[in-house]
């Protein structure tokens, strides 16, 4: 039998009314004759409340016990969803990680998908189950400990069943129609695109476009698997939605495809480094060496031998971060004044492959903020996709006027 596999996210599984409404989904592919591998997220709002618990009782937690609770959420899903398919005759049953089980590394939190042993799934299916529920988002380390695949980490889930099965598609149904020009939450302008090609997609949803998650997107281009975003909400056909393909199949390439914005950043700043060989080195291998994902440097000039050294992380990073270095400080490896966290900024970034071939981007860019009197704060680039790093209040504003400059409302 053909396999397909969907992914439900949280606002889709969020009552019991919704989790019917996506059985019955499953129910009309299960009826064209494919066996189905449905993940589930957490209802909405769970994990939230999981990691809100974790972080109360202990605030620089042990990530194993972290992974323990956080995982939890999709359990619940899984087994409601198994329930619901049962009522309506359709064979199935739920998995949670360690079952598959999928294994990952042991990296608690963000961790990375190492296997997924596909025969006993298969055995069930041959068996005459029709559809696997699997928990999303969690699997087993080689340690035989719980691991989570870091926020959004369902769509990584879902992906790599996809590739795992060799599925005929991997649909993602969530609480918008597609993947849109930006946000459709913040921009009402912002627009459906019908493809969008894997490294653009892969640049949007690093820079904080949500919709997917980096990793889903990173695996779904390295094992061609066809992978499309739907609403869970609308009516189904088989155009619906945005389907993520290779760039040689979408027609026109815009220079610019996508605003994205990430909410969660913050800016630290070492004041004062003694400026020698080696100082980026003793100041970043703590930060890696404690999980913090550095994004944006930037090393002001020196003066007297004495430096600035600007860094963004995400927010909820900020202590652990703030622990690193002082420890190093404390051990002598680093020397700085003063270390000034910033958790007021967030990050905006246009993206689009037509960069590679057009200039001006990034003047436009900074114009249009400087029109708005919005300052920036540190600035990133690479092939594709100008960052920069901006007050958060007025994040709104400028992927709205981006949005409008860069002409996204307008059908390509
Ligand atoms: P799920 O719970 O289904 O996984 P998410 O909340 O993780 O859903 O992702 C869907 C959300 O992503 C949308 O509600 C939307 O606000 C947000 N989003 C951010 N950028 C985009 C974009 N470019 N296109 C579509 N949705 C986006
Ligand atoms: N429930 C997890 C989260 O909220 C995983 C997911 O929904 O993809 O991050
Ligand atoms: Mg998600």
């Amino acid at each position: 039998m053909p396999v397909l596999v969907m992914k439900f996210g949280g606002t889709s599984v969020a009552t019991l009314d919704r989790i019917r409404r996506a059985a019955k989904r499953v129910g009309v592919e299960v009826a064209k004759g494919y066996d189905v591998i449905v993940i589930v997220s957490a209802m909405s709002g769970e994990t939230n409340k999981l990691v809100g618990f974790v972080e109360e009782t202990s605030p620089l937690f042990d990530a194993r016990e972290y992974d323990a609770v956080v995982s939890s959420g999709e359990n619940v899903t899984a087994g409601l969803m198994a329930l619901t398919l049962q009522e309506m005759d359709v064979p199935a049953r739920s998995w949670q990680g360690w079952q598959v089980p999928l294994m990952t590394t042991s990296a608690h939190s963000s961790a990375r998908i190492v296997d997924i042993p596909t025969d006993n799934i298969n055995r069930k299916f041959g068996e005459g189950m029709k559809v696997a529920v699997v928990a999303g988002f969690q699997g087993i380390s080689s340690e035989g400990r719980i691991t989570t695949l870091g926020r959004g980490g369902s769509d990584t889930t879902a992906v790599a069943f996809a590739a795992a099965f060799d599925a005929e598609r991997c649909d993602i149904y969530t609480d918008v129609d597609g993947v849109y020009t930006t946000d459709p939450r913040i921009c009402e302008k912002a627009r459906k695109l019908d493809k969008i090609a894997f490294e653009e997609m892969l640049e949007l949803a690093s820079l904080g476009a949500k919709v997917l998650q980096t990793r889903s997107v990173e695996l779904a281009m390295r094992y061609n698997v066809k992978l499309r975003v739907l609403s869970s909400f609308e009516e189904q056909s088989d155009e619906a939605g945005t389907l993520v393909c290779d760039e040689e199949e979408i027609m026109e390439l815009n220079v610019v495809s996508g605003v994205a914005h990430s909410r969660d950043e913050a800016k630290m700043t070492l004041i004062s480094v003694a400026d020698r060989p080696g100082i980026a080195a003793a100041i970043f291998t703590p930060l890696s060496e404690s999980g913090i994902n550095v994004d944006m440097i930037v090393q002001n000039i020196s003066e007297d031998g004495r430096t600035d050294m600007t860094f963004s992380c995400p927010t909820n990073q900020v202590a652990r971060a703030e622990e690193a270095l002082k420890k190093a400080k404390d051990a002598g490896h680093i020397n700085f004044h003063d270390l000034v966290a910033d958790t007021n900024v967030c990050k905006i970034s246009v993206v689009g492959i037509g960069m590679r071939s057009h200039t001006g981007v990034a003047a436009k860019m900074f114009k249009v903020l400087s029109d708005e009197g919005i300052n920036i704060k540190v600035i990133t680039t690479s092939e594709i996709k100008i960052s920069v790093l901006i007050d958060r209040k007025y994040m709104e504003l400028a992927v709205q006027s981006l949005h409008d400059a860069f002409d996204l409302d307008k059908a390509a």
